[in-house]
């Protein structure tokens, strides 16, 4: 099996990791009430999916 011969410093584990970033999460707009909803999700501000009502909002 493959092991590491020698320890990397953490500075190195840090070049390695320039890349990982964080991503703005997708975001569409309700055709109902223009919130920013997640794309292919039902509005959690009016609950409804593509001009239909999928639930009820009780707040
Ligand atoms: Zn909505």
């Amino acid at each position: 099996m493959a092991n590491p011969k020698h320890r990397h410093s953490s500075a190195r584990g840090g070049i390695r990791r320039t890349h990982w970033k964080l991503k703005l999460a997708a975001l569409s707009r309700c055709e109902q009430c223009q919130a920013p909803k997640l794309p292919h999700h039902a509005c959690s501000n009016c609950g409804s999916y593509r001009g239909r009502k999928v639930f009820e909002v009780n707040n």
